[in-house]
């Protein structure tokens, strides 16, 4: 058969020194290479995992690298999909601050840098943000709940699910405090950070729900993602902006005594 060309091991090369050196801002070829050899080490992990989990790190440098060899490969990728990378909207320019839609595409998977949390896939690299826990003094059981925002990414098709401008559509997070009451704000900046991975709903619901227990130490804890849509049922493939998915997590108090749960989120 007739052989497709693939890209060479140089243009690689040459394409992620030269865009590292510009975006240091200096040549320094030691730094390029502890950072590829920094970045070679890293091994892959499962798409709904943050780095620390999976035992390993990455220095800002290595994860400079990896956008680069990304852009480059998902370039290549255009090319192969016969989409013009020299069109104007297409092409980066370096010199006018200008990634290029490749750039921007693995720029929005993996965020500018290790603390960008706003990216779909920035929990995957971004550190777990603290959660504050206070003495339950006055020994209160009267369940919390949560209500927060969240942005997750469908590991199958890598398009968003979330909550819609809709009162049916919510995410909740209760807990009944045992010995610690925990800070409420921190369930929102948690439940951001850990969604913003590739995850199964159902696997993202036990997640949190698991993780609260652990963090506020108690044996009770109620998740409900209810009436999320799916970006990848609402725009493509079946087209059925109607259809959404949800999912709950109940343990402890909760899972005996439904009671305990606001009628509002029980559907
Ligand atoms: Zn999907």
């Amino acid at each position: 058969m007739k052989m497709i060309k693939i890209p060479k091991q140089d243009e690689l090369d040459s394409f992620v020194k030269s865009r590292f050196y510009a975006l240091i801002d200096e040549q320094d070829s030691s730094r390029l290479d502890r950072a590829i050899e920094e970045y070679e080490r890293v091994v892959p992990f499962g798409i709904d995992q943050n780095i620390e989990q999976s035992s390993q790190k990455i220095s800002s440098d290595a994860h400079l690298i990896m956008r680069l060899v990304a852009t480059f490969y998902l370039k290549t990728t255009f090319s192969a999909l016969k989409i013009d990378t020299d069109d104007e909207n297409i092409k980066e320019s370096l010199k006018d601050g200008n990634i290029g839609t490749a750039g921007r595409i693995i720029k929005m998977y993996t965020g500018s840098s290790l603390t960008d949390e706003r990216e779909l896939l920035s929990g995957r690299w971004s550190s777990e943000p603290r959660m504050a826990l206070f003495d339950n003094s006055s020994n209160s059981s009267e369940p919390v709940f949560v209500t927060t925002k969240l942005d997750a990414l469908c590991s199958h098709h890598f398009i968003r699910f979330g909550q819609e401008q809709d009162s049916k559509s919510y995410v909740v997070v209760g807990y009944i405090p045992r010995k610690k009451l925990g800070g409420i704000s921190k369930i929102n900046r948690f439940v951001n950070w850990c969604a913003r991975r590739g995850w199964l709903q159902e696997d993202l619901t036990r997640y949190i729900g698991k993780k609260i227990e652990k963090v506020f130490e108690t044996d009770s804890v109620f998740v409900s993602l209810s009436n999320l849509k799916h970006g990848c049922t609402a725009y493509r493939g079946a087209c059925d902006s109607e259809a959404t998915v949800s999912t709950t997590y109940l343990s402890g108090d909760f899972k005996h005594n439904k009671s305990l749960i606001p009628k509002r989120y029980l559907s």
